[in-house]
Order: structure tokens, then C-alpha cells, then sequence
């Protein structure tokens, strides 16, 4: 847990990011009141406002994806209240199909810890992981799971498979759902609607 603590300047004092959480807000305010200008993630007790926050840097790196191209999921694995590992879709740019959020997330948590499991983790991501995410967490023992919006074509742990809690597997991760859902689901759409829209180029083309 050395690396992790050495790089707590970075990720576990974290400036106040731009996301609309209510609850959180509240308690985010307090800190910031107690100490200027940063907020530590340690100041937030209550579960659900910490589900929040960090559901706020997941959408941060959701929109990083989204600036290069790629679908906006972003991810972040939190262990002892910092982040640890932290990721967003790059399949294309990586030319690597296995290169989802989580997978890139959990890949680097697993580095910074020294250990293929995860067991006291919680990875946060914007959406709902697909059958491989959800796969992966069961392997790396991640022990929560806390996800935005649904994916109703091929969500992997709950919607179309329920990875996270078969029986059948040796390992079962704890599933919150919903946490800022609106902000991951509206960052898809918008990506979706932007990439059915004619480029200019074939405008111009059909109209001579
Ligand atoms: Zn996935």
C-alpha cells in the first residue's frame, strides 16, 4: 500500500469536480469550508455521499473517453476512501477489445497494490458493465460495485446477466445501482446522437 499512500497528494486529496450531487454537495461544502480550497474523500463518513463523490471522477473520466472518440464510460476503483486505479474506454485507440473502463481500471489498482485481488474494493463506473467487466470484478474479488445507469442491451450485472451475484461462481459483489445515473446515461446519449448525425461533408453532397 506504499505506492498508494506516497501518491495520496494526488488522488486522495481531490479538488471539488463538477457534478450535481445533492447530498454530497452538502458534506463536500463542509469540508471545503474546513479546509480551503481542497476537500479530503476522508471528511465524507456517510456511504452514500462517498458513493457520490467518487461516482463524480468516474464521470470525469467517462468524458475523457468522450474527447477522444470512444463510447463515455469512465472508472475508478477506491480502497480505503482513495482512489487506486482509474480508467475509461479506449478499444479503438488501443486497438484492444478487452480495453473497457473497468478493465483498464482494475488493471492499474491491481499494480498500485501489488495484487491480482481487489478484495477490499469498490470500483465505481458510469454504467453498467458488460459481461467481461463483470467478469473481471468476480476474479479480482472486488467487494462493491457501484454503477450509474443501466445497460439494457447487454448489461452484465443485472439487466441482461447477473454476473456480479451468481451463485454458481465462488465470489459475489455487492451491487449498488443508480448512483448519478442521469449524468452517465446523458453523457451516452449525447455521444450516440452526435455520431448518427450526418457530417457536413455528406450534406453538402446530397443537396447537389
Ligand atoms: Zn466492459
Amino acid at each position: 500500500m506504499d505506492r498508494c499512500l506516497t501518491d495520496h497528494s494526488r488522488i486522495g486529496t481531490i479538488r471539488v469536480p463538477f457534478w450535481r450531487a445533492d447530498i454530497a454537495m452538502s458534506k463536500v461544502k463542509q469540508a471545503q469550508e474546513a479546509t480551503t480550497q481542497a476537500v479530503s474523500a476522508d471528511l465524507l463518513q456517510d456511504q452514500s455521499a462517498l458513493d457520490d463523490f467518487f461516482m463524480g471522477f468516474a464521470l470525469n473520466e467517462a468524458r475523457r473517453a468522450q474527447d477522444a472518440g470512444e463510447v463515455p464510460i469512465g472508472a475508478v476503483v477506491v480502497i480505503d476512501k482513495q482512489i487506486v486505479g482509474s480508467g475509461h474506454n479506449q478499444p479503438i485507440r488501443l486497438h484492444d477489445p478487452t480495453a473497457h473502463a473497468e478493465i483498464l481500471a482494475l488493471r492499474e489498482a491491481a499494480q498500485r497494490i501489488g495484487n491480482y485481488r481487489l478484495t477490499n474494493a469498490t470500483v465505481y463506473v458510469t454504467i453498467e458493465p458488460c459481461a467481461m467487466c463483470a467478469g473481471a470484478m468476480v476474479n479480482a474479488r472486488v467487494q462493491r460495485l457501484v454503477y450509474g445507469a443501466a445497460d439494457l442491451r447487454a448489461g452484465g450485472v443485472e439487466t441482461v446477466f447477473q454476473i456480479c451475484t451468481n451463485s454458481s461462481l465462488n465470489h459475489r459483489v455487492d451491487v449498488i445501482s443508480g448512483v448519478q445515473a442521469d449524468a452517465g446515461r446523458e453523457l451516452m446519449q449525447s455521444f450516440f446522437k452526435q455520431r448518427r448525425k450526418p457530417q457536413p461533408e455528406a450534406l453538402s453532397g446530397s443537396t447537389e
